[in-house]
C-alpha cells in the first residue's frame, strides 16, 4: 500500500474533515461570544469600570457542556456524527434535543474534505482547498447567526491565499494580488453606492474582506463569477424570505453566507464556469 494511495486519502480526509467539522462546531458557537466579551469588556475600560470577572472563554475552555442543563460532554458524546446518533439527538444528562445542525456541519464538513482531496488529487492544491473549504463553513455559519464575519477568520484566510499562490498553487501571484484588491473594492463601490443612494448599509466590510480573501485564493478571474451566483441565490432566496416568510424587509440578511457558497462552487468549477462564459463573450 503506496502513501500516495488516493482511495485510502479521500478516506483520511473524510475523518480529518468529521473532525475539523467537530472543531468547526465549536468555532461557531463561541468565536462571536468570545468577541462579545471582548468588546464588553473594552468598553468597561473605557468607561472606567472593573473589568468581567467570569472565567476565561477560549476555543479550548472551558469544556463544552450542555446549554440547557450543564452537563459536561464527555469524550465518548463528542464522536462527530456518530454520539448524535447514538444519543438519538438528546442530551444523556436532560434528554434537551440536540440541533441537528451539529452533525450536519460535520457531516457536510467530512464530504466536502473528502471531495476537496478527490477533485485536486495528491497535490499542495488539496491542502489550499481544505484551508479554504473549512474557513468558509465557519465563515458562512457565523454570519448566518450572528451577521458577523470575524477579521480573526478573514485576514488570516486573505494572507494564507497569498502565501499560497507564492508559489501558484491555485492561481498565479498577480492573479491572486489583483484578486484580493479587486474583491474588496468591489463590495466597497457597491456598498458606498448604496449608501449614497439609499442613506442605508446594505452589506458589511466582513463580505469585502471575504470578497478580497475569495480572489486571493481564486484569482482575480473568478470574481465575476462569484459576485453573480451570490447575488442571484441571495435575491432568489431574500425575495422569496420576504413574499413567504413574511420576512420584514429592514430585517438585515445576511451576504456572507452566499458568498462563501458561490466561493465553493467556483473553487471546484470556476475554471469551467469561466471558460464556458468567457466562450460566450467571444
Ligand atoms: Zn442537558
Amino acid at each position: 500500500m503506496s502513501v500516495a494511495s488516493p482511495e485510502i486519502l479521500i478516506w483520511f480526509a473524510l475523518l480529518l474533515g468529521l473532525c475539523v467539522g467537530s472543531f468547526l462546531n465549536v468555532v461557531i458557537h463561541r468565536l462571536p461570544k468570545i468577541m462579545e466579551r471582548e468588546w464588553r469588556g473594552q468598553c468597561a475600560e473605557l468607561r472606567g469600570e472593573t473589568p468581567d470577572t467570569n472565567p476565561p472563554l477560549s476555543l479550548s475552555r472551558p469544556r463544552s457542556r450542555c446549554p440547557s442543563c450543564g452537563h459536561a460532554i464527555s469524550a465518548w458524546e463528542n464522536i462527530p456524527v456518530i454520539s448524535f446518533l447514538l444519543l438519538r439527538g438528546k442530551c444523556s444528562g436532560c434528554g434537551t434535543p440536540i440541533s441537528i445542525r451539529y452533525p450536519l456541519i460535520e457531516l457536510g464538513t467530512g464530504i466536502l474534505s473528502a471531495f476537496a482531496v478527490w477533485h485536486f488529487g495528491w497535490q499542495w492544491s488539496a491542502l489550499g482547498a481544505l484551508i479554504l473549504l473549512w474557513a468558509l463553513i465557519a465563515l458562512a455559519a457565523i454570519d448566518f447567526d450572528t451577521q458577523l464575519l470575524p477579521d480573526s477568520i478573514t485576514l488570516p484566510l486573505l494572507w494564507a491565499g497569498l502565501a499560497f499562490n507564492l508559489h501558484g498553487v491555485m492561481t498565479d501571484l498577480t492573479s491572486a494580488t489583483l484578486g484580493a484588491m479587486i474583491g474588496y473594492l468591489a463590495l466597497w463601490s457597491v456598498f458606498w453606492a448604496f449608501k449614497l443612494a439609499t442613506g442605508k448599509e446594505g452589506m458589511g466590510y466582513g463580505d469585502f474582506k471575504l470578497l478580497a480573501a475569495l480572489g486571493a485564493w481564486l484569482g482575480w478571474e473568478m470574481l465575476p463569477a462569484i459576485i453573480l451566483l451570490s447575488s442571484l441565490v441571495g435575491a432568489a432566496v431574500g425575495i422569496g424570505l420576504i413574499i413567504f416568510a413574511k420576512h420584514g424587509r429592514h430585517i438585515p440578511i445576511p451576504f456572507g453566507p452566499y458568498l462563501a457558497g458561490a466561493g465553493l462552487i467556483a473553487l471546484f468549477w470556476g475554471q469551467v464556469l469561466t471558460q464556458r462564459y468567457l466562450g460566450l463573450l467571444t
